[in-house]
């Protein structure tokens, strides 16, 4: 973000147009604010799928997510893990699932 600021200011200084900075930043202020809140609601609808995600047998939308990671092996500094598998535990009968429309 702090990057395209940057441009942005030196293309309309480039143009020699007086800008209204605070106007400008404003502006910015909004635009992320408004992708703060687009992302917060895609979040929102995220956790309602997968909170009505139901168990592909017996239907119950009871569930434990379980993800499985691999570490590169490094205690401390330098340290990574990436997930590898993640997958859905119905609490009811018991079987091992996949959220197959994941994102
Ligand atoms: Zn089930």
């Amino acid at each position: 973000m702090a990057i395209e600021r940057i441009n942005r200011t030196e293309e309309i200084m480039k143009n020699g147009i007086p800008i209204d900075m605070e106007a400008h930043y404003k502006r910015i202020h909004e635009r992320e604010k408004q992708q703060e809140q687009e992302a917060a609601e895609a979040r929102r609808l995220e956790k309602i799928r997968i909170d009505n995600m139901k168990c592909p047998l017996c239907k119950s939308q009871e569930k434990e997510h379980h993800v499985v990671s691999s570490s590169n092996g490094i205690m401390g500094p330098g340290y990574h893990s990436s997930p590898i598998m993640d997958y859905y535990v119905c609490k009811d009968c018991g079987i091992h699932y996949s959220d197959l429309n994941k994102k």
